[in-house]
């Protein structure tokens, strides 16, 4: 008989820079729900946020580090593809290229709850499952659109999600950590850094490449003033 299906998440974000708060949570999803594979996909022009400060080349290049000793993956398309970055885009060619597997749309509950701004994004639902990584401090019963998403196409708990194409929203708990991208940078520009938030590797190509603000000049003026 045929081979049997392959469960694959896809995470994306801006990664301006890809910090631990991406990797933890996403490697936990990748484990705890025993994806054949996770690849990271990183926007190249976002349709709902500023720009990312950092160029598509750099932030692709921060990814590739970062990911290099773990099970994840990369996919270009969306660096490759102009104009917005639109999620039902990239899915729809995912589901063109892997039309009998499972695939698994990661999600942090920030970006869930924003879900009904997004392009065309009642279609996300029927090209794909939606796993929302569920972090202490937020609520998702209260709002009304979500809610009724919630309801149609939530996962019970003896189902499971490598058994259902797409269709299916499963709320997952990971290990809460408490970094953001913005925090990062606002580090950086301020002279601070942003070491162990981050992985060292990545945290170097920063400084070489002078990203965020960084500055040779700026450190080594507060060390002085430190001595
Ligand atoms: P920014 O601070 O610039 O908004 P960010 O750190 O939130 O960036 P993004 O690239 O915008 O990172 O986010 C990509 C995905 O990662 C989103 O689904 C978001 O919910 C999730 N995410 C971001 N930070 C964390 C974290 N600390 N733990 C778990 N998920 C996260």
């Amino acid at each position: 008989m045929g081979n049997r299906h392959q469960t694959i998440g896809i995470f994306g974000g801006t990664f301006d820079p890809i910090h631990f708060g991406h990797l933890r949570a996403i490697l936990e999803v990748t484990e705890q729900l025993h994806l054949n594979e996770t690849r990271l996909i990183p926007c190249k022009n976002p349709p709902h946020r500023i720009p990312p400060l950092a160029t598509g080349e750099h932030r692709l290049n921060m990814l590739k580090i970062a990911i290099k000793h773990s099970p994840l993956s990369i996919d270009e398309q969306e660096m490759q593809r102009t104009g917005p970055s639109y999620s039902v885009d990239t899915l729809r060619k995912l589901k063109k290229e892997h039309p009998n597997d499972s695939l698994c749309m990661i999600i942090g509950v920030d970006a869930f709850l924003g879900l009904p701004s997004w392009h065309k994004w009642e279609e996300l639902i029927q090209l794909a499952n939606i796993v929302v990584m569920y972090r202490a401090g937020w609520d998702i019963s209260e709002t009304g659109t979500i809610n009724t998403l919630l309801k149609k196409h939530v996962l019970n708990p003896q189902e499971n999600i490598a058994d259902f194409k797409c269709g299916k929203i499963l709320q997952h708990k990971i290990t809460s950590l408490n970094i953001s991208a913005s925090t990062i940078r606002t580090l950086i520009q301020e002279g601070h850094s942003p070491q162990f938030l981050l992985p060292d590797e990545v945290w170097e190509y920063i400084q070489e490449h002078g990203l965020y603000g960084y500055t040779k000049s700026h450190s080594r003026t507060q060390s002085t003033e430190i001595l």
